[in-house]
Parts: C-alpha cells; structure tokens; sequence
C-alpha cells in the first residue's frame, strides 16, 4: 500500500515509511492511495474470529509491501495477548437497541492502548537494524501519553518525550505517564493547554533545523498506523451485531478526529454503518464544522472530559480530503487559510459528503452526569465522563439501526467525576494497582519553543552522533 500526504506534495511512502514519519513533510497527514475493499462475503466471513484474527484480516491490505500476514499475525498476538479481557474488546448491552464496545481493557485503561500496543511493535520491528534513533514527539490530553510511553518504554533506539497540559490531566492520567522511569521516557508538562502543547510539537516537525538534527516521529492520532489499528474494532462490533446483513451505528466521544474517522475508513471499506455520530463536549469545533460548516476554533474550555477539550481536530484533514476529491493543492491553500486565521468554512462538496455520514451533537456536563445516571441506574453500567457523553449523543441521536457507543476509558480513570455523577468509586483493576504509591518523574516547562527545544536537544539522541 502506497500513501499520500492530505497536502499532496509530500513523499509517496510505504505503510513502514508513513508509520515512522508520522507527520507528512508538508505538514500534512499521510492516508493510503485508495481504500481497500471489503466485500459482502469478506464482511460475513469475520463471524465467530477473535480479535486477533479480525485485525488481520482488516489490517492486511493496510500493511501490504512492508509486512506479511504472518508478521502481522504475530505483532498483533503480542499486542493484544496483553488486554485483560478475552474479547480484547467485548460488546456490552445497555438497552435493547444500545451497545457498549468497552475498549479500555488494555494497559493504561484507554482505547488508545488497542492502537498504540500495536505502533510499539510496529516501531520496534521496523527499527531493528536501523542506524539513526528515533525521537518520538508527542502532545497528550492525557491517555495518548501514557498509552505511548507504556508501548515504548525501554524499546531499544527510541526516546519518547511526551508534553501534557499541566495540571489539566486528572492524577491517574499523569501517574500513568510520570511514574514510568525507563530512561528512554521524559515527561514535560506544559505551562498551557492541549492545543498549545500539540502546536509546540507541530512546529518541531516544521522546524528545518530541528528536524535535520533529530529523526522525529509521532504518535499521536495522526500517525496513520494508529487509525488503522482502529479500523478493527468496527468491524469486529458491527459482525457481532449482525454486520453486513444489518447496518450498525456508532457514537463517538471525539476529540482529535482520530477515533471516529476510523469508522469512516471502515465505513468505505465496505462496512454497512447506518452513521457516525460524533459527540463532543462544550469544546464543539467539530459539531460546528459537522453541523453548519464553520470550523473554527475559539479558546478551549476545561471539562471533566479532559481528552476531548481541544479546539483544533488534526484528523478532520483527512476526512475533507477525501471529500475534496483527494486534491492536495486544495487542502493545502484551505489548511493554510486556517493555521493563519483559525477560522475556515467547510466547502460544499466537503459539507455534503460529511452529512451522508457523520451526525454530530454538543453534550455539556448535566447531559453527561445525565447518562452516567441513565447506565448507572438502568443497565447497572458504571461509565467515564467520555463514555457517557458518547452515550448521551447516542440516545440523542438515534436512528434505525443498533447503537455501539465506544467506551473509550475505564470510569477509574475519572474517577472524581464518575462519583459526583453516580455516587460510586470505581476501583483501579488490579493491573495498575499500586499507581498511587510509585515515585513520579517529570519536568515543568513555559509554553514555549526555545524551552522545550532546548530541553529535548539536551536529553534526545541527534541522527549522527
Ligand atoms: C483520546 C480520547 C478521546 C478522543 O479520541 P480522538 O481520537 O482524539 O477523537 C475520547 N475519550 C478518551 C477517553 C480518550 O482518551
């Protein structure tokens, strides 16, 4: 498989070359040639596989050219031997026609262990070998940070330096990420927000001088390799619920664009998905841009959902370059009109194509006490903030077909918030038993590119040493 940037004028790459780079050199996102496809019987035959044998047969075009499926077989074994369910992501009933995918069975009780498992894996085998080490650079809201530092941490050749909002993650996020203490691991927490720390470490990428000195990577949501790992679970959630004789749909709670544009890529993939419903918190750029075209971005309001409290969506460029045609040129001179005004109006074309799909929805804080107590008190379900806004759009919303709402954090991990809502601590699972005990390790830093460049050139690798 071959991909392109969104912004046209980056290499073509292979699926390795476009997992190592993250970030397009053009500052766009990298999104495969054309998109494979799924047939009817291709769908039908995923009945009754597990997991792992799910991923590969959904991966496999994916990865095509740079593994085999056997390679694949065995990197997602690995990863996935580590969730602490069997299903890896077990289906849940709320109501008759309302579902839970809870995708929080991995290390760092987030969905973004079912990718970032994976992409640690995925680096270690495509760097085996290889001369220069990498620097992977990332911004957290805080379960990307601790669900990459868990997959890289201690992996040979990699160092991981991760910014978070500080003092804008909740203490179980931050302990996740601060008290892993392999070498390799540095923790930066920024004097700012999320957006602030995502557009520090956008500028590192597009700093000639920086990128020359040091082999940066990313995996943030716009690594494409983590979306594709998502891809996965719609189809094994959809088969299960009666996949490609009934059509399926699926609420979201978003907040890069990541997650349920994996819906997208799996919806053109061939799987029947009746809608995507994207539900956001108060933060609403994307229900703005989704509902009546304007994306744009304001300054960012601190919720109990501190992984959706972003104003700028990366991934949203890769869903209007597929609805603009796939032109590059296009999407570059939008992207540009954006980054400089942090405003712009979705075109028609662009408007159109997401309403076939996509319906979108803001859900405040009564609404998602309000669903926590609605699971809480009708299905016996105990959900995070995230889950729960996801939920309430999925009520809000609701079509025809059978509702999965992805479940994307343990309610441990919010814990405050789960107990203002419904009155009841959940407890940490035995597998992170002790995070409240384990010293913690990280350093303070301005918002600024002086003092986080410095830092990293002082403690990272250069590509010749
Ligand atoms: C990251 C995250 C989200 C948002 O996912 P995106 O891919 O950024 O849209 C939602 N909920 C939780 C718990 C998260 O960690």
């Amino acid at each position: 498989m071959r991909y392109v940037s969104t912004r046209g004028s980056a290499p073509v790459l292979d699926f390795e070359g476009a997992t190592l780079a993250g970030l397009a050199a053009d500052g766009g996102l990298y999104v495969p040639a054309a998109w494979p496809a799924m047939t009817r019987d291709g769908i039908a035959a995923l009945a009754g596989l597990d997991y792992v044998e799910t991923a590969v047969r959904v991966m496999a075009p994916f990865v095509a050219g740079s593994l085999t499926e056997d390679e694949l077989r065995e990197l997602c074994t690995a990863a996935y031997g580590r969730f602490a369910h069997k299903a890896v992501t077990p289906l849940v009933q709320l109501e008759s026609d309302q579902w839970l995918l809870e995708l929080f069975h991995g290390p760092t009780l987030a969905f973004k262990d079912v990718a970032l498992q994976l992409v640690g894996l995925l680096f270690e085998r495509f760097l085996t070998g290889a001369t220069e080490p990498l620097t992977v650079i990332g911004a957290t809201s805080g379960d990307t940070g601790s669900a990459a530092i868990d997959a890289l941490a201690g992996r040979a050749g990699v160092d991981i330096f991760m910014l978070h909002p500080h003092g804008r993650v909740s203490d179980v996020q931050r302990r996740q990420m601060t008290t892993v203490l392999a070498p390799n691991v540095h923790n930066i927490a920024i004097e700012g927000d999320f957006d602030t720390a995502q557009a520090l470490v956008k500028a590192m990428f597009r700093d000639p001088a920086f990128s020359a000195r040091f082999k940066l990577s990313a995996v943030n949501s716009i690594n494409w390799a983590r979306l594709m790992a998502q891809v996965v679970y719609y189809f094994y959630a959809a088969v299960r619920l009666g996949a490609p004789e009934r059509a399926v749909a699926f609420s979201v709670p978003t907040g890069n664009f990541g997650d349920v544009f994996a819906g997208y890529v799996a919806a053109k993939m061939g799987l029947p998905i009746e809608r995507l419903v994207v539900a956001t918190n108060v933060n609403d750029i994307l229900h703005r841009a989704l509902s009546s075209g304007d994306y744009s971005s304001g300054t960012v309001t601190p919720t109990a959902t501190p992984s959706m409290d972003i104003q700028v969506s990366s991934n949203f460029e890769r869903l209007l370059h597929d609805l603009s045609d796939r032109d590059g040129a296009a999407i570059a001179e939008q992207m540009a009109g954006f980054e400089s005004t942090r405003a712009m109006r979705l075109t028609n074309a662009q408007s159109e194509g997401a309403s076939a799909l996509f319906r979108s929805i803001a859900v405040d804080e009564d609404g998602m006490a309000a669903a926590m107590a609605r699971a809480h008190d009708g299905a016996g379900q105990v959900l995070d903030p995230h889950t729960a806004i996801g939920y309430a759009a999925a009520v809000a919303l609701k079509g025809e077909a059978p509702t999965v709402t992805l479940a994307t954090a343990h309610p441990a991990k919010f814990v405050d918030a789960v107990e203002r809502a419904v009155g009841v601590r959940p407890a940490l699972p035995p597998r992170v038993g002790d995070l409240f005990e384990r010293e913690e390790r990280y350093d303070v830093l301005p918002a600024t590119f002086e003092a986080v460049t410095a830092y990293i050139a002082e403690r990272a690798k250069p590509r010749v040493p």
